[in-house]
């Protein structure tokens, strides 16, 4: 490609956001002709299901409860093999991105996709699905996986737990700062990105000291959209690889992980990036963009050490190696030996220096 040349492929999904929107659900689904959707709701967001079944009437033809991280395989098989079987012509999400990662799967199979996320994690604006079999997580991008619609409604998200804002929040930050340099990089995500990370910095800590406000809510919403799409039209490198690899192999929790590890692929790459460095700190509002995240992380009171996640000191030479085989594309060079350095800073959770 010429010096200055890119390619982009937006995200078709229509967007509806708004205090209350979850209310407009229904009319959602009669405009995109589903009658017979299966509805996937996260635990702890058992009440709202209840009242969104109400909301959906005679839409809904079966419910699915029990959602994991990481998509696992037997999880999404079970609950394919039921959608079948009721003849659904849709799913219905309601969660953060492991209800959402799941509704992917069945979209996989053809069934359209609706999203109503009540998290952070942005997934419900990407191409890109997971699955877990025996330990490993493989990921792969498929238009047919972006929802038809995604309803944001604000409102859904005042009862989140101050971990799961925190840690879901800097997972969307991750993929606004990975946007910033993946090879996938370019004019019109770059903007994106880097709104999308100013906004989750300045929002975050605000949602966590006033969880009901609606201003500082909707900010931080917003500021997931945006990173998802950055993540959705950019693509993922470095970070993203190693998070999916911990996840998948020692079933890490996957948003705080995230948070733990960005600082140090920050600072790894901070050297190579020129002047993007700078403007990524101005968004994080900090001196260098890679101290402003840990300090973030800390200051909203999640941990900065993956040991306390529970990853096992041996998985730094283990997940090294095994991304030193195939490294992402990156702006600072990867190999082993480097990657050994993020992963042991990140494993001890000091600051980067
Ligand atoms: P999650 O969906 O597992 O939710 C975290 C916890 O918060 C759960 O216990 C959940 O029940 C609870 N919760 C969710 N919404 C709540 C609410 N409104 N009130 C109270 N509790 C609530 O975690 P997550 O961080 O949202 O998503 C992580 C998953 O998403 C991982 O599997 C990850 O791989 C995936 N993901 C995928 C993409 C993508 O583009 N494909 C992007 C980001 C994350």
């Amino acid at each position: 490609m010429t010096a200055g040349g890119f390619t982009y492929e937006g995200v078709p999904t229509r967007v509806v956001f708004g205090l209350g929107a979850r209310h407009g659900l229904a009319e959602e689904l009669d405009r995109l002709g589903l009658s017979q959707v299966v509805l996937i709701a996260s635990g702890s967001s058992r009440a709202e299901a209840d009242a969104m079944v109400a909301r959906l009437d005679h839409r809904l033809t079966w419910r699915v409860d029990g959602v994991r991280q990481h998509v696992p395989a037997e999880l999404a098989q079970a609950v394919t093999a039921d959608a079948v079987r009721v003849g659904a012509d849709g799913v219905v999400t309601l969660g953060g991105g492991s209800a959402t990662g799941l509704g992917k799967v069945l979209a996989l199979s053809g069934l359209p996709l609706v999203a109503v996320p009540t998290t952070y994690a942005g997934s419900e604006m990407t191409p890109v699905w997971g699955l877990t079999t025996g330990g490993r997580k493989e990921t792969g991008r498929d238009p047919q996986v972006v929802p038809r619609t995604v309803v944001y409604d604000p409102e859904l998200t005042y009862g989140l737990p101050p971990l799961v804002t925190a840690a879901s929040g800097l997972n969307a930050l991750a993929h606004c700062l990975e946007a910033l340099w993946a090879e996938g990089a370019s004019p019109l995500s770059g903007p994106i990105a880097l709104d999308g990370a100013r906004t989750l910095c300045e929002a975050l800590p605000a949602a966590l000291a006033h969880p009901q406000d609606p201003k500082a809510r909707s900010r931080a919403l917003v500021g997931a959209c945006q990173a998802g799409l950055a993540l959705a039209t950019a693509g993922a490198g470095l970070h993203h690889k190693l998070c999916h690899v911990l996840g998948g192999r020692y079933d890490l929790d996957h948003a705080q992980t995230h948070a733990a590890l960005l600082p140090h692929v920050v600072a790894f790459n901070e050297p190579a990036l020129g002047s993007l460095a700078a403007k990524m700190a101005v968004a994080v509002g900090a001196g260098r963009a890679s101290t402003g995240v840990h300090d973030l992380a800390v200051r909203m009171g999640l941990t900065p050490a993956l040991s306390e996640l529970g990853m096992p000191e041996s998985a730094i030479d283990e997940v090294a190696a095994e991304v030193a085989a195939a490294p992402p594309a990156n702006p600072r060079p990867v190999d082993e030996a480097g990657l050994r350095s993020v992963l042991r800073a990140a494993w001890e959770g000091d600051g980067p220096g």
